[in-house]
């Protein structure tokens, strides 16, 4: 009878894969873990796709809420890993310190991943489609609580959903211009993925939507010199003489795909790699350049409007060569087509 309902399910599934965009679809299980008197609970998959939370949780008031993102990827052979998902949980216990909230152990963020996975297999798009199944886990506070203070209940969650490309047309290059907002404060939240830096940000994306962009770029709080992020992407530029450049700054989300691609730039390509500011008025130096993210994976920015002047880098149309190589051996390595750096793969067995 089990095996029977399997199957079932596994017909149930009828995807596009080839045309998903990246947008919300109900999965089969969610994995739910419960913070309570000090400790998790055991965690469990559930189907409810619902989840029922006090009027007065922290996560709806004061923010009080972290999230990740990561993806799961079908390899030529039909197994399916997961990319440097230790990193996505280091991350997440940053950005649980910051906010007063429990870390959820490594341990326990990689198998509640796995298991998420492994409940929703038939979701996994096919190796080749180009999509994969995007994972959202995160922490919100939760309890009957209205005085500003940290929660007294919390609630871990993953969900997933397939994914197609983030940006419109996958490698392409978009459109940015520089946002008159800032997204994060000096010294504030820009280094950790919480919600509150994304809420300060749904205006000036849809401004820059509304203005023809594919979204903004945000400059450094404090002197709105240097390019700190791309929308909810990290920057990077190439020089003429083909060094890979990205910003420095507390407060930049510190991307995965980022840190991923200066490995991938220096160990695979040969380039020289610089983590250093990078000047808006300066955008001279570069021949190249891109947003990276496991949403965006690599998304070429064909230019970037900053006082009324468009700046064009390779092209409006064309992806640029290096661009282009970083994309391929990225996307190499978490398909399993490319060897992968000791530990960035995680196999979900
Ligand atoms: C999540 C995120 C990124 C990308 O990080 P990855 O680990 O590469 O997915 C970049 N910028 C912001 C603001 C983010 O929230």
């Amino acid at each position: 009878m089990k095996g029977e309902d399997i199957v079932s399910a596994k017909e149930k599934v009828n995807i596009d894969w080839e045309n998903l965009r990246f947008d919300y679809i109900k999965t089969d299980f969610r994995y739910i873990s419960r913070w309570k008197d000090g400790k998790w609970d055991e965690g469990e998959l559930s189907e409810d796709n619902m989840l029922s939370i006090s009027e007065a949780s922290t996560a709806l008031h004061y923010g009080q809420q972290c999230f990740e993102g990561l993806k799961a990827y079908r390899t030529k052979d039909g197994d399916i890993q997961l990319f440097r998902p230790d990193e996505n949980s280091k991350r997440m216990a940053v950005s649980c310190r910051r906010l007063l909230m429990p870390e959820v152990p490594e341990d326990k963020f990689i198998e509640a991943c796995k298991r998420v996975v492994k409940a929703n297999e038939q979701y996994v798009p096919p190796y080749g489609t180009g999509a994969t199944l995007y994972l959202r886990p995160f922490v919100i506070g939760v309890g009957h609580n209205v005085g500003v203070k940290p929660a007294p209940e919390y609630i871990f969650c993953i969900f997933c959903v397939p994914v197609g490309p983030y940006f419109k047309g996958g490698l392409a290059p978009v459109n940015f211009n520089v946002a008159e907002y800032d997204r994060a404060a000096p010294y504030g939240t820009g280094g950790v993925k919480v919600g509150g830096n994304y809420a300060a940000s749904l205006l000036p994306h849809e401004k820059a939507v509304k203005a023809g962009f594919a979204d903004c770029i945000y400059l450094d709080p404090l002197t709105h010199t240097k390019i700190e992020e791309v929308g909810a992407a990290n920057f990077f530029g190439i020089t003429k003489d083909n060094k890979f450049i990205t910003p420095q700054s507390e407060s930049i989300l510190p991307s995965i795909t980022k840190y991923s691609l200066m490995h991938i730039a220096k160990e695979y390509l040969g380039m020289e790699v610089e983590e250093r500011d990078v000047l808006v008025d300066k955008l001279d130096e570069f021949a190249e350049a891109g947003a990276c993210g496991t949403a965006a994976v690599i998304t070429p920015i064909g230019g970037i409007e900053y006082k009324g002047k468009m700046h064009v880098f390779f092209s409006e149309t064309e992806v640029g060569p290096v661009t282009h190589k970083l994309y391929d051996t990225l996307c190499g390595i978490q398909i399993g087509d490319i060897e992968a750096p000791k530990g960035w793969i995680v196999k979900v067995g």
